[in-house]
């Protein structure tokens, strides 16, 4: 039970009382901070920012903080009863290995929202298409008339909306793999879109695989684990699936319950006979990226017990998440497209395959160490020319000139807008699909997309409609 401001009306016994040391003071250490003060806990918070750097990026520590320890981090905690982390704090942090020492306990948001949640809970992880299956799920759920939330790694952090969620609740949750880091509880569905490599900079591959594998690890045998068929990675970990195994494949039918493509229709079998969803081309989200991300959607929906025509019309209705491939306009015939969230090459990849046109592909900002062999051997068959921007601009650039002639080196996305518009004919594509964090020059790839979203729409001649 919870009361309105977030406070649960019995606080968890692990927070009542205690002395809490809050590693960080971005948004979700703030909102974390936040609610551990509701629920009776003395509240320090370590940033390593300087003072200066945490007004001028809007984080100011929550009423009630007893201190707020900034411009040098706080290696030691000890005289703390437990030690609260953001998911952007890595779990071999000195400070939380030295709290390991001292067996103090390290929690999370996502650790304590799912030991507290008493509703059913879904749970959304992968490398790419967690936001688009978590949203297109939580659409079903609506469409179902089922009681449900969505959240997490995607909209709003759940932890302050404990007093919404009943036992009946369904939680749809997309869960990333820093805040797998820190969970202890595995949801009732989990599921996985696909292990591919990304965040190579901070975790080694089996690190990461293992980060995704967490979200199964804790699973019961009456629970559910949806994995990816068609991805190599998730299908080893078939193996390891405590409770039931559910398949989702864009290739082939899959044997128990699942759901696939058979000629031209979605497919879903439950428990009986599999039964049609709907045909292929009612999807409009384009892409067979997409098409994978509706089908384990399915899957998903159909272990939640959403029935198959509250699917069918979520799926008819659902035109995307903002930022990931969304279409903003056209100017002279050609369209423009903001993949803002394509951070990495392999998501780049998968952003120009939705493109039969020929693409005018705008790549940038900060580099992860990541293998640029895969998309300049795309590139070279599908970009009629590559803008290179941001601090990465030159790695790009030098990635993608053996590959397509016109290449051509910016500073900025703005400018890399304005030189785009001067190369294209009706009928292209101008893709903002950048391969690179935002980090270089924006808080988050939302307001890179945004940033890009108002340059095109001042461009001469820009027009919302596009020719299909
Ligand atoms: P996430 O939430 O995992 O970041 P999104 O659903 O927001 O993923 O999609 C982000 C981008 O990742 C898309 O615009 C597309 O470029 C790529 N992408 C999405 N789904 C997939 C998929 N199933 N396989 C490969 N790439 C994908």
């Amino acid at each position: 039970m919870t009361a309105p401001n977030g406070s649960l009306l019995s606080a968890p016994p692990e927070v009542r009382g205690k002395r809490v040391l809050v590693y960080s003071l971005g948004i979700e250490g703030r909102d974390l901070a936040g609610w551990l003060l509701a629920n009776g806990a003395t509240v320090v918070i370590s940033d390593t920012r300087s003072d200066e750097a945490l007004a001028a990026a809007g984080a100011h520590a929550p009423r009630g903080v007893l201190r707020l320890v900034s411009g040098e981090p706080l290696l030691d905690p000890s005289g703390y009863d437990l030690v609260a982390v953001s998911q952007s704090v890595l779990r071999y942090n000195p400070a939380l290995q030295r709290a390991r020492e001292l067996g103090i306990p390290v929690t999370s948001q996502m650790r304590l929202f799912m030991q507290l949640c008493p509703g059913k809970t879904v749970g959304i992880t992968g490398s790419s298409g967690k936001s688009t299956t978590t949203a297109l799920v939580g659409g079903m759920a609506r469409e179902a008339g089922i009681d449900s939330i969505v959240g997490g790694n995607i909209g709003e952090a759940l932890l302050g909306h404990l007093s919404e969620i009943s036992p009946d609740t369904t939680v749809i949750l997309e869960i990333s793999h820093t805040q797998l880091q820190y969970t202890d509880r595995s949801p009732a569905i989990a599921a996985i879109t696909n292990i591919t490599p990304n965040h190579l900079d901070q975790f080694s591959w089996d690190e990461y695989v293992g980060l995704k594998r967490n979200i199964l690890t804790h699973q019961r045998r009456g629970d559910s684990a949806v994995l990816n068929a068609d991805d190599k990675t998730s299908r080893a970990l078939m193996a390891s699936v405590k409770g039931r195994l559910v398949r989702a494949s864009i290739l082939e039918e899959q044997p128990g319950p699942g759901a696939w493509v058979e000629r031209g229709e979605i497919v879903v079998r439950g428990d009986g006979r599999p039964q049609p969803v709907l045909p292929v081309e009612a999807i409009r989200l384009r892409g067979q990226h997409n098409l994978a991300n509706v089908t384990m959607a399915c899957a998903i929906a159909s272990e939640a017990g959403i029935p198959l025509d509250a699917m069918a019309r979520a799926i008819r209705a659902f035109t995307g998440v903002p930022h990931r491939l969304e279409v903003v306009g056209s100017v002279n015939g050609a369209a423009w497209v903001n993949d803002s969230i394509a951070t990495s090459p392999e998501r780049t990849i998968a952003g120009l395959r939705a493109f039969s046109e020929p693409v005018v592909l705008l790549l940038g900002g900060r580099d992860k160490n990541l293998d640029l062999d895969g998309l300049r051997e795309l590139a070279r068959s599908r970009c009629r020319t590559v803008v290179c921007f941001g601090e990465s601009g030159d790695l790009f650039c030098t990635a993608m000139r053996g590959a397509v002639a016109d290449c051509t080196r910016v500073n900025t996305l703005d400018e890399a807008v304005a030189l785009a518009a001067t190369r294209t004919a009706p009928g292209d594509v101008v893709l903002l699909s950048p391969a690179g964090t935002s980090f270089d020059a924006y808080p988050n790839f939302e307001v890179r997309g945004e940033a890009f979203r108002a340059v095109v729409r001042a461009l001469p001649g820009f027009t919302e409609e596009v020719s299909p």
